[in-house]
């Protein structure tokens, strides 16, 4: 069963178009990473998933149910910390749960305890949250959502004001949940780096659309190629595959995506079009460029012409 089928959702604020046309399908046991530039629509998108916000056009099932039309019975089993979580700073991280959770419904006091345990805070059970670090306090969030049965984790941007401890923290908790206890997460991101630590597909939204929706292992692993070259004539280039041209103190710096046996071929050919080669270097790419480029010649909706504006 998809946790989340999402079609065709378009949401706008008066004449700002924030989503234009999003579809998207989550499976079971995945941690499917969400990311984009600040602005691109993954909150808005977070609140229409959870049924907080209406699009003016499109379709959701979350877990299986219309969030629009039957919304209390699709997010019983649905978790987020969309916001930095707020607590009472003068309750103990038991008392604060127990306290928030049992407004929906009885909870059992060890389901509490099994919960901080999960998310590193078994110390802290009677300790005010007023003492708390703010990583520690994003972890009480994570906990919140996981009360009192939660098989579908949403996070958004979860890492956001943590310091590099807490970070690792939070990311490993990510895996954990999944790896442990089979929970689904999405995890709404603009860090393309915590994308690719943590997560097993990836969509991209840039202003409202969607630009790239892939398996993050695939992404990540290829390289570029660059050569700097000194030519009279304009180069064809037609038989590898050019990411971009660039001037650069005179020289032209030419980027391919190529498998390394191919380089050798490359610069032969170029050599037969009397280009002076001055350098050939190979590079993990930067990863939002990869995006880009993985974006240009795929598949889908593409629309990347201003994504790194
Ligand atoms: P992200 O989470 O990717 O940073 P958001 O979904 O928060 O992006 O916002 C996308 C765009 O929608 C932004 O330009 C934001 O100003 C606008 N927006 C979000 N919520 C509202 C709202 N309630 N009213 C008007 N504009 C909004």
């Amino acid at each position: 069963m998809a946790i989340l089928e999402a079609k065709d959702i378009h949401k706008s604020y008066g004449k700002q178009t924030v989503l234009n046309g999003i579809d998207l399908t989550i499976k079971q046991g995945e941690i499917f990473g969400f990311l984009g530039p600040n602005g691109a629509g993954k909150t808005t998108f977070i609140k229409i998933m959870l049924g907080l916000a209406m699009p003016q056009k499109g379709e959701l099932q979350l877990m299986g149910e219309d969030i629009f039309v039957n919304r209390k019975h699709a997010i019983k089993q649905v978790g987020a910390v969309v916001e930095a979580p707020i607590f009472f700073d003068y309750l103990t991280a038991y008392e604060n749960l127990y306290h928030i959770v049992s407004l929906s419904g009885p909870i059992s006091r060890q389901k509490i305890l099994d919960v901080l345990e999960l998310v590193g805070l078994s110390t802290a059970i009677d300790k005010k949250v007023g003492t708390f670090s703010y990583g520690m306090k994003q972890r009480l969030g994570i906990a919140q959502a996981l009360l009192p049965d939660t098989k579908f984790l949403i996070l958004d941007e979860p890492t956001n004001g943590l310091d590099p401890h807490g970070i690792s923290g939070v990311r490993s908790l990510i895996r954990k949940l999944r790896d442990e206890l089979g929970i689904t997460i999405f995890l709404s991101s603009h860090l393309l780096i915590e994308v690719e630590q943590v997560c097993d597909r990836v969509c991209i939204i840039h202003h409202g659309n969607k630009v790239f929706e892939g398996v993050v292992a695939e992404v990540t692993q290829s390289e570029q190629t660059i050569v700097e070259v000194k030519a009279s004539k304009e180069l064809d280039c037609k038989s590898w595959n050019l990411l971009k041209s660039e001037e650069h103190h005179g020289l032209q710096q030419l980027t391919f995506e190529l498998d390394k046996q191919e380089i050798p071929q490359l610069v032969q050919s170029l050599i037969d079009q009397n280009a002076e080669i001055f350098q050939v270097r190979s590079e993990e790419p930067n990863l939002e460029e990869l995006f880009i480029n993985l974006t240009k010649d795929k598949h889908l909706d593409v629309r990347i012409d201003s994504f790194g504006n």
